[in-house]
């Protein structure tokens, strides 16, 4: 039943509307507001934003849920919904397109592709084009054109004062900092610009071993990412899969090792020489299981990292490490390999055009760690969630030497985890742009843990 009759379509726990705006990817972390309701316009955004401040209400936003794991409490907010209409428009004279607020990077994909143009979208098309963006966004791309958050050009967001802005460089330049990566609690973001690259081959694909090929495969993958092209984007993971419908059986009957990623044509060395360099002595140790690598269209990327597309129960963990030598791989295969119940522990290759500070970016426009590490683990039923847990704190405890303390605010597993992705004094800087912006602290609980010196 809606608590808040006369409100349109503002809803409260038990009614059917509720459940649809409170609905998260992440089954294991459901969202619990004293209201929601999903937006479709701007209006229904600034109504929601109006009808919260009327009756002391905080505003939460989301979009999909992926990352319904980091929300923390919302108790005392009303949570936005965003399912803006009006879907991708791309300018391809201009290589930009804008992104209603609910685009999905699928939709993006599918929009760009016919252009010949590629967004910096990251591995699964479910995740929604807002979180992604504004919490940094490592593409298969990445390494080439930098974090997903230095190519947006332009965010359209309804304030605490009810306005509803497009800030860019010139209209609002710290506002506009501030945005990209800084951590939310800003306003609810409607729609966003972002520019687009021209790029129609790729090489992308992800290749498995069985467990017990692992350590050899990642002591030849670890040594090869030392001098990598940046063309090159790649992760290796360390998975141990159930049977699902669907899921191949070659994956998910034992441990496997997977490498997958993305290899950009054009520049020299060719793709097909990065191909052969990576690729080549890995199947030189073992056949893969199975093998998808191919040179294909960029509308096939999102496929390639085999993310789940329906709900899931899950828990993750996350660091950025450094400094991850042959005793860091030993490391992490001892405890992430075989005989771990968690899904899967990755290490992501991070370096090239992530690493480079982008002087136009926002306050988080770069990462200068050498890897990505992040787990998911099951959180179907109680004891699955407390080994998956366990494990996620053993890996945690072994990675310490090479842990920077540093995190990427897409990755972060849960609202209690440790996160670092900026410095005091950005804190400060990004909290004097709030200040001005929400001087009453209407989207206080929408910023992300380590994003404030509250
Ligand atoms: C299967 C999977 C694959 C992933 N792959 C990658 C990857 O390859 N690279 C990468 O960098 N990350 C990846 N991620 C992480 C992902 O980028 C983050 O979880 C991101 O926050 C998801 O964005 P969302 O809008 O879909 O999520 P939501 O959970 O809906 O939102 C997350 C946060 O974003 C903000 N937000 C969302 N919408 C709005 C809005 N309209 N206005 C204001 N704030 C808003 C809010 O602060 C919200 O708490 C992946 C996650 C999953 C689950």
């Amino acid at each position: 039943m809606s608590t808040f009759e006369g409100d349109g379509p503002i809803a409260g726990p038990g009614s059917p509307e509720f459940d649809t705006a409170t609905r998260t990817f992440n089954l294991a972390a459901p969202a619990a507001p004293a209201a929601a309701v999903t937006a479709t316009t701007v209006a229904e955004v600034r109504a929601a934003v109006e009808h919260a401040a009327a009756r002391g209400l905080r505003v939460r936003a989301h979009t999909t849920g992926h990352a319904a794991a980091t929300f923390g409490p919302m108790d005392d907010a009303l949570l936005v919904r965003t399912e803006l209409g009006g879907g991708v428009e791309v300018d391809a004279e201009a290589k930009t397109a804008r992104l209603p607020a609910g685009t999905r990077w699928g939709a993006v994909v599918e929009a760009t592709t016919p252009h010949g143009l590629v967004s910096a979208h990251g591995t699964s098309p479910t995740v929604g084009v807002v979180g992604y963006l504004l919490r940094g966004g490592v593409s298969f791309y990445g390494r080439l054109f930098g974090m997903a958050t230095n190519t947006i050009r332009a965010i359209e967001l309804v304030t605490a004062d009810g306005a509803h802005r497009r800030v860019d460089a010139e209209s609002d330049p710290d506002l506009f900092w501030a945005l990209r990566g800084g951590g939310g609690g800003f306003g609810v973001v409607t729609a966003v610009e972002i520019a687009l690259f021209p790029v129609t081959s790729v090489i992308t694909g992800a290749a498995f071993w069985r467990a017990e090929h692992a350590a050899e495969i990642v002591a030849r993958w670890h040594a090869w990412t030392a001098t990598a092209p940046e063309a090159a984007s790649t992760s290796l993971r360390l998975m141990n899969l159930p049977p699902l419908p669907g899921r191949p059986e070659a994956i998910s009957s034992g441990p496997v090792v997977c490498l997958d990623g993305a290899i950009v044509d054009g520049g020299s060395p060719s793709a097909r020489e990065v191909y052969a360099d990576l690729l080549d002595p890995l199947r030189s140790v073992a056949d893969p299981v199975l093998d998808t690598w191919r040179e294909t269209t960029p509308d096939a990327v999102p496929s390639t990292h085999m993310d789940p597309p329906n709900p899931v129960l899950s828990m993750g963990d996350h660091l950025l490490v450094d400094g991850f030598d042959a005793q860091g791989v030993a490391e992490f295969l001892r405890v992430a390999g075989p005989g771990s119940p968690l899904l899967a522990a990755e290490l992501r290759q991070l370096g090239g055009a992530l690493a480079v500070p982008d002087p136009a970016g926002g306050v988080l426009n770069h990462v200068s760690a050498q890897f990505m590490y992040q787990c998911v683990g099951s959180a179907i039923d109680p004891p699955t969630l407390a080994a998956s847990r366990e494990r996620a704190a053993m890996i945690r405890s072994t990675l310490a030497p090479w842990d920077t303390g540093r995190t990427i605010p897409g990755f972060v597993g849960s609202h209690d985890q440790p996160q670092g992705h900026l410095d005091t004094a950005q804190i400060e800087a990004v909290d004097r742009v709030r200040a001005r912006i929400d001087p009453d602290g209407l989207f206080r609980g929408d910023i992300t843990p380590n994003a404030t010196k509250l």
